[in-house]
C-alpha cells in the first residue's frame, strides 16, 4: 500500500456540485456521469500515479473503478466527497470467468476506522512488510498488527495472484540492482518513491521499496 496525497478536487466537479438547488441535487446514483465522472476518475488516477489504491498494480480508467474509502452505505454524505474517493483495480480472479476477488470489490461495504489501514494515512506503509516471495505481511509492531492483519484479509492482499505479481516486480527491481553500490541502491529507492516522467509509479513500488531498504 502506498500513501496517496490527495490534491484539490477538479474544478468542474466543484462547479457541478455547486449547481445543487431545491429541485436538483448531485447524486452518485442518479446523475454522477460524463463529463464529471471521468474527470474525477482521471484526477484520481493521476494523483495515485496510475497504481491501485490498495494492491499497487497498474490501473487505467478502463481497468479500475472509483472507490469510496468510507462506503456509501455507512457514509452517504461522503458519496461525492473528493477526499473519500480513490481509484481501485477491478480485483478480478485469474481464472475465467473473472470475478472480483481482491481490493475495492472484495472490500465492498467494509470499513472500520480502527481496523482499516487507509492509503490516505501518511504512515500507512509502516503497517506492512514484504518478503522476496511477494507476500505481504503485518509489521512486527504490535500496535499496528490488528489493523494490518484485518486489512490484508478484508482486501485479500495476500492471494496467490497478487503474490505472484509482486514477486515478478520485486525480482525485476532486484535484477536492476546488480553491480550497484549501496548509495546507488538508495538512489533507486528514492526513484521508486517518486513519479516517473510520465507521471506513473512503478507497480508494487511499496513492496519494492521495502525489499530494497531491508535486504541491503
Ligand atoms: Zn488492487
Amino acid at each position: 500500500m502506498k500513501y496517496i496525497k490527495k490534491n484539490r478536487e477538479p474544478g468542474q466537479f466543484t462547479s457541478w456540485k455547486a449547481l445543487a438547488n431545491d429541485y436538483w441535487q448531485p447524486s452518485w446514483d442518479n446523475n454522477f456521469q460524463a463529463p464529471e465522472k471521468p474527470i474525477v476518475h482521471d484526477a484520481l488516477l493521476k494523483e495515485q500515479g496510475f497504481i491501485c489504491c490498495y494492491c499497487g498494480m497498474r490501473i487505467t480508467r478502463q481497468a479500475s473503478h472509483i472507490e469510496h474509502l468510507k462506503p456509501r452505505s455507512q457514509y452517504p454524505s461522503l458519496a461525492l466527497e473528493y477526499t473519500n474517493l480513490i481509484a481501485s483495480c477491478q480485483g478480478e480472479s485469474e481464472e475465467p470467468p473473472p470475478i472480483p476477488v481482491h481490493c475495492g470489490h472484495e472490500k465492498k461495504y467494509w470499513y472500520e476506522a480502527k481496523l482499516m489501514v487507509s492509503p490516505l494515512e501518511p504512515n500507512c506503509e509502516a503497517f506492512f512488510k514484504y518478503t522476496g516471495a511477494g507476500e505481504i505481511q503485518p509489521t512486527d509492531d504490535p500496535l499496528k498488527q490488528d489493523a494490518a492483519i484485518t486489512t490484508i484479509e478484508k482486501l485479500a492482499l495476500n492471494i496467490d495472484k497478487l503474490k505472484n505479481m509482486r514477486k515478478l516486480a520485486i525480482d525485476a527491481a532486484l535484477d536492476a540492482t546488480q553491480g550497484l553500490s549501496y548509495e546507488e541502491i538508495q538512489k533507486l529507492v528514492q526513484g521508486y518513491n517518486e513519479l516517473n516522467n510520465t507521471g506513473e509509479y512503478t507497480p508494487f513500488c511499496a513492496a519494492i521499496i521495502y525489499i530494497l531498504k531491508n535486504y541491503f
